[in-house]
């Protein structure tokens, strides 16, 4: 379906904005460009007021590092990045946080690595505090985090990064904010004639080869390549991407009111890339046992609730998959279980009011969450 950028915007709840280290950094004294933090502070803010909440991605801490510790312009050894990474970081909260506060908004940073992206434990932990934070009324300001991160084990690149992000955080959309307003039929800088593509409907080889050498767009490391690689990643999960111009004032307003970008849209629904990450699982770690009253709710749609589960069976960890059993045994669905095996024991057909005095806390009133389901297909 193909929609106008300002429906699209216009009906996402959250999104992921990534914004480059060239839009970021002031050529001249190679600290932070204070007027474009604000401007893009100011957008945030105003999505955030009429309900879309946004987390988002900041790439430039390796840049203003570099300046603060007196670095030479130039690929750096890994060492020196890291260093500039650690000097820069600090100084990149300080400006997003300058210009977050007159909006109320307090920066929140979290430092990911790629680990805490692809193991699902960690991914958890790391969708919670966002959650959290969002909730709270804070601004999460993410960053790959480069200090420690192994040459090997890291994206390099925060398009990628972001793409995950989005995915991790359920965003609709994910938006990358470039020096570049999209992705164009020829190399603009080469060739005059050069279209931009507005909307990509699939990222077909012919799309991918429009990206160009990688590391093109300038100070960062992404260029198009990495744009076109994190659309791929959202467009999997069900998220649609855009690339727009970040240079000007409210470039979020502008890109609303329909100036230049390119949409990749999503490959398939968001509800739907979950259910079948869940159907695909092949080997659910154990099996929970229902009571009929369960049964009968998790048919209309509804949520399991530890009160509706009879028996515990297989080790599993929060996160993990399980498969859903009628009183008889019968294969009845396969869900995400928000608690693990051990605890699951303890608050079995306990009602929500008893789990927290049981285990001390409580993550939410599911044993699993309807979103978290899908039930065997019935013959
Ligand atoms: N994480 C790097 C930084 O903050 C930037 C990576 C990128 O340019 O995408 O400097």
């Amino acid at each position: 379906m193909n929609h106008t950028i300002s429906e699209l915007i216009g009906g996402a709840r959250r999104a992921v904005v990534k914004i480059g280290s060239s839009l970021l950094i002031d050529t001249q004294s190679g600290g932070p460009d204070t007027a474009r933090f604000e401007a893009i502070a100011a957008a945030l803010a105003s999505w955030r007021k009429r309900g879309l909440d946004t987390v988002l991605v900041s790439s430039g801490a390796v840049a203003l590092g570099r300046g603060r510790l007196n670095l030479p312009t130039g690929k750096l050894p890994l060492d020196q990045k890291q260093a500039a990474a650690a000097a820069g970081q600090t100084a990149l909260m300080v400006a997003w946080d300058r210009a977050l506060q007159p909006h109320g908004l307090p920066a929140a940073q979290a430092l990911l690595t790629f680990d805490d992206m692809e193991s699902r434990r960690r991914w958890l932990n790391a969708r919670a505090t966002l959650d959290a934070l969002l909730a709270a009324g804070a601004q999460p300001v993410i960053n790959e985090n480069d200090t420690v991160a192994t040459a090997e084990l890291r994206y390099g690149d925060n398009d990628r990064l972001a793409a995950r992000v989005a995915q991790m955080c359920d965003a609709d959309i994910l938006v990358l904010l470039s020096d570049v307003d999209g992705l164009y039929d020829a190399d603009p800088g080469r060739s005059p004639g050069a279209r931009l593509i507005a909307h990509v409907s699939a990222i077909t080889p012919e799309i991918e080869a429009l990206g160009g050498e990688p590391g093109k767009a300038g100070t960062g490391t992404g260029g198009m390549v990495s744009k076109i690689a994190a659309a791929r990643i959202a467009a999997r999960a069900g998220i649609a991407t855009i690339i727009a111009a970040g240079a000007q004032d409210d470039p979020l307003g502008r890109l609303e009111r329909g100036a230049p970008h390119t949409v990749f849209a999503p490959e398939t629904t968001r509800a739907t890339a979950r259910q079948n990450w869940i159907a695909g699982a092949v080997a659910p770690r154990g099996t929970l046992y229902l009571d009929d009253g369960a049964v009968a709710a998790l048919r209309t749609g509804k949520s399991l609730l530890p009160a509706g589960i009879v028996r515990v069976d297989g080790e599993f960890a929060r996160g993990e998959t399980v498969a859903l059993a009628g009183p008889d045994g019968m294969p009845l669905a396969k869900g995400i279980s928000a608690y693990g095996a051990d605890e699951l024991r303890r608050i079995a057909g306990l009602r929500s009011a008893a789990v927290e005095r049981v285990l001390g806390y409580r993550r939410g009133a599911a044993a699993i969450h309807a979103n978290d389901l899908v039930l065997e297909e019935r013959a």
